[in-house]
């Protein structure tokens, strides 16, 4: 194997948010930094549903707000409960927002871009195929027959991590600790989406939906609003959808996007881009036993550092932070010894006293909750049916608790129903 000849202080595996914001903070900081990226850009290799929460971005980019590519601030927030034709929906609307849509495709190229402005330097097209370790110490990357030598390795190879589990540090992922999400981007009119979702200006929604879509599996559908497009998507869980579907996933996706309360939204649109990739979901399982090792440090998706709240995920911000926390931890280990494992732990605890481990320990019991059954099939069939009694009327009206009772019958006792409440209000 031929070393190139040239050695960096630093190097990044993965133009994603976790990698480049890494990037960004240590080519800031004056570090040699090199990234490597296997896509043919930053970002081509990556995908997402639709939504960025802003505030910790602000933190760590210079003027985010003003040169990211944002599409629509997101103003209105929808989580339906799907049933057969009918839909029961919770709205809720603000002038203020906290998050915003975009493409992670454009994202991650701008973040890849403003580590560039700060003298890194960007690769791409090359697929890193090994960590590089001599006596236990991480010294480098293999990609092909070379061999490229640094002070640190920063693994953000998102949630695939085959570069960790060939090192020996995890193991092969389990469907059981992943969701497998398939989204289209559907191109349409930037005022027919104003009018169509009752949006002004550059404001957007989010929507969430659950129930029968799915076909009774853990998951659920999402649509957000961009610029001039529609994403919309299925989220499954794997393992489960291995045991229980037998057809392509794609067409659970076709027919929510055909479903007659959706379509109407859509109809005049044009499929432009179809795609799918894994998202971590049992984080606590899939996490390797340690974030930082001698000479190396795991941020981003690969870390396992992805919040999921059930009814939204937190992938780009943790991302991003975890990897403004680990070019944080090497410049710390480089000014007090060089990077050690025992200096590089430096990284945890940056990591556990940010929001990034707090709010991943407060949802620590989301991810359980999420392969209930009833949650995704019995639920939002009994409120269906339930707002179905009390608004369809004939001649007789239904009492509240009447149609409830109606509505579970042969469904859930009351005794699962009132645990299920309370576990939900507990974990949620
Ligand atoms: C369907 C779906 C919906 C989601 N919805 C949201 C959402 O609405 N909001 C949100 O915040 N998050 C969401 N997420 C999660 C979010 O996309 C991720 O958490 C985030 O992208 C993780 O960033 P990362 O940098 O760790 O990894 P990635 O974005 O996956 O980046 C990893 C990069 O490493 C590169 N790479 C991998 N292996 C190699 C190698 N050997 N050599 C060189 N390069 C390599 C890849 O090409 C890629 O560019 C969603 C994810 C999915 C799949």
């Amino acid at each position: 194997m031929k070393d190139i000849g040239q050695r960096f202080d630093a190097i990044i595996i993965g133009a994603g948010p976790a990698g480049s914001t890494a990037a960004y903070h240590l080519a800031k900081k004056g570090y040699k930094t090199l990234i490597l990226e296997r896509g043919r850009v930053p970002g081509s290799k990556n995908m997402f549903g639709g939504r960025v929460y802003i505030e910790p971005l602000k933190e760590i980019y210079e003027d985010f707000e003003k040169k990211a590519p944002i599409h629509r601030w997101v103003k209105k927030e929808r989580i339906s409960l799907m049933y057969d034709e009918s839909a029961t929906t919770i709205e809720i609307e603000s002038t203020k927002s906290t998050s915003f849509t975009t493409y992670l495709t454009q994202l991650s190229q701008w973040m890849a871009n403003q580590a560039v402005e700060k003298g890194a330097i960007l690769l791409s097209e090359i697929r890193v195929d090994k960590l590089y370790r001599e006596n236990g110490v991480f010294k480098g990357v293999v990609v092909e027959d070379e061999r490229v030598l640094a002070d640190i390795i920063i693994d953000a190879e998102g949630i695939n991590r085959l570069l960790l589990e060939e090192a020996g540090i995890v193991e092969r992922l389990s469907p059981d600790h992943v969701a497998l999400g398939v989204k289209e981007v559907i191109k349409l009119d930037g005022k027919n989406i104003n009018q169509l979702f009752g949006l002004e200006d550059n404001d957007g929604l989010s929507w969430v939906l659950i129930g029968d879509i799915t076909k009774g599996i853990p998951g659920g559908g999402f649509i957000y609003t961009n610029r001039d497009s529609i994403s919309l998507g299925i989220v499954l869980m794997l393992g489960e959808a291995i045991k229980r579907i037998d057809r392509h996933i794609y067409l659970l996706v076709e027919e929510f996007r055909n479903h007659p309360l959706i379509n109407k939204y859509v109809r005049d649109g044009r499929i432009m881009e179809y795609s799918t990739h894994l998202i971590p979901e049992d984080v606590f399982a899939l996490r390797p036993p340690k974030l930082y090792y001698n000479g190396l440090l795991i941020a981003g998706d690969a870390a396992g550092l992805l919040l999921n709240q059930g009814y939204t995920y937190r992938g780009v911000d943790f991302a991003a932070y975890s990897g403004y926390l680990a070019a944080k931890a090497y410049d710390y280990a480089h000014n007090n010894g060089g990077p050690t494992e025992e200096n590089l732990r430096e990284y945890t605890r940056l990591l556990e006293n940010s929001f990034v481990m707090k709010m991943l320990k407060k949802f620590s019991g989301v991810s359980k909750l999420m392969k209930k059954e009833r949650l995704f099939k019995t639920y939002p069939e009994l409120i269906n049916i339930m707002a179905g009694k009390l608004m369809h009327i004939e001649y007789d009206s239904y009492k509240i608790m009447e149609a409830l009772k109606e509505a579970k019958k042969g469904r859930v006792g009351w005794i699962s129903l009132i645990k299920d409440l309370w576990e939900v209000s507990r974990k949620l």
